[in-house]
């Protein structure tokens, strides 16, 4: 057995998108807001573009309405266009009809840019837990083959702990349908699992941490998967008047992203959500994660 290629994606929205500034920025007033996406886009391609790595691109629909050339870009390079949901809502939010509105009006965005209709999958800040379990139903519905929406850690908003942190089947409430789960990575620390998989958590810790679990993961035979931001890579970004934890949490380290991304992409054989589940298939059937379990 081979070293397992891990999967790495981006979840296109802007800085003032994220669930921790909704407070000063209103959806109403996006539209007013700065574009910066052009920034953290253009970083991410060309480092891509360096290593010779495709990755998966889950875009809000609200970005690839408005910048269709991105969606262009990701596929002239050969990367993977999955969906982030329209415009950043918490799932329970939207409810089980809003959510399948939200999913058929991004698919149809996606598809007028260029792309084929999406085969994955991320609720905006993780939020699939046991409250939106629905969630599968409507993604299985309409199709969707695989979900990265999952985290299993314990967090005040999200998070699923007891969930299988591996690559897992979902099955619809009649069970007729199903999904595969592909959680960002988490590791195993006494009897919790840490996020290990992006985010601030990548910025703020050492890179050796990532380094060990990937080299971990390799050694079980198991692929990573890993998100990040454009935002994350736009160091100059405006600074948004917040609460002290609220501005660590967005601000911290980012100029560290770009340079860890790139030594990640040179150390590790990374690929798209697609390509890194399409290679499994043939050889490790997934464990089955029954709903029964969570409810
Ligand atoms: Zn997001």
């Amino acid at each position: 057995m081979g070293k397992p290629r891990h999967a790495i994606s981006f979840d296109v929205e802007e800085y003032f998108q994220v669930a921790n500034f909704t407070a000063q920025f209103p959806r109403a007033d996006w539209d007013k807001v700065e574009p910066r996406i052009d920034v953290g886009m253009t970083a991410i391609l060309d480092a891509l573009k360096r290593h010779k790595t495709h990755a998966t691109f889950f875009f809000l629909g609200w970005i690839a309405e408005r910048h269709p050339e991105w969606v262009t870009r990701c596929l002239e390079a050969g990367h993977e266009i999955a969906s982030h949901g329209y415009d950043h809502q918490f799932l329970w939010d939207l409810g089980q009809a809003g959510f399948d509105a939200d999913l058929a009006r991004t698919e149809e965005i996606l598809m007028k840019a260029g792309a084929e209709r999406p085969k994955g999958f991320r609720a905006c800040t993780f939020t699939i837990t046991e409250r939106s379990w629905w969630a599968f139903d409507v993604l299985t519905a309409r199709g969707y083959e695989y979900d990265s929406s999952v985290h299993p850690v314990r967090h005040p908003v999200y998070g699923v702990p007891g969930f299988d942190p591996g690559i897992s089947t979902v099955h619809s409430a009649d069970g007729r349908l199903s999904i595969t789960e592909f959680p960002v990575t988490t590791y195993p620390v006494g009897k919790r699992n840490i996020p290990a998989g992006g985010g601030g958590y990548f910025r703020l810790y050492p890179l050796a941490i990532t380094r060990h679990v990937l080299r971990r993961m390799e050694s079980l035979g198991r692929p990573a998967a890993f998100y990040m931001h454009p935002w994350e890579f736009d160091p100059a970004q405006p600074r948004v008047p917040a609460s002290r934890s609220q501005r660590f949490r967005h601000y911290v380290s980012l100029s560290r992203t770009l340079p860890r991304l790139e030594a990640l992409l040179s150390e590790f054989d990374f690929g798209s959500f697609a390509e890194v589940l399409q290679g499994r298939s043939a050889e490790s059937p997934n464990t089955d994660q029954l709903r029964d379990s969570r409810s």
